[in-house]
C-alpha cells in the first residue's frame, strides 16, 4: 500500500524506521533494496545508517523524499526474518 494516496503525499513527512537488529541474520536484502538506509557490517549484520539505539532496538526518525519511499517499502519487506519496520507520524505500519 502507498501511504501517499492517502496521506496526501510523502515529500517531507517523517517516517521511522525500526529495526530489530539481535534478530539480522545478515542476508543483506536490505542494503540491497535500500542503500541509503542499509550498509552491512563487517559483524556479519546491517546497520541502519544514521539510526540511534533505543532498548534493545534501533530507530531513525527523518523526512523522506518521495522518489525514496520504494526503495525503503523494499528494504523493509525484503527481509527475510522481518526485523524492519516502517511507521509513520502516527504509528501506523507503513510495511
Ligand atoms: S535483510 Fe534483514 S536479515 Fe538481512 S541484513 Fe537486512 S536486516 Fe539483516
Amino acid at each position: 500500500m502507498r501511504f501517499s494516496i492517502e496521506e496526501g503525499g510523502t515529500m517531507g513527512r517523517k517516517i521511522k524506521i525500526w529495526y530489530d537488529r539481535e534478530g539480522c541474520i545478515g542476508a543483506a536484502a536490505c542494503a540491497a533494496a535500500d542503500p541509503k538506509n542499509w550498509i552491512m557490517n563487517d559483524d556479519g549484520k546491517a546497520d541502519l545508517v544514521g539510526g540511534k539505539k533505543e532498548g534493545d532496538n534501533w530507530i531513525k526518525i527523518y523526512e523522506m523524499d518521495e522518489a525514496d519511499w520504494d526503495a525503503v517499502k523494499e528494504g523493509a519487506e525484503a527481509c527475510p526474518v522481518a526485523v524492519i519496520k516502517i511507521y509513520d507520524e502516527k504509528g501506523n505500519q507503513l510495511a
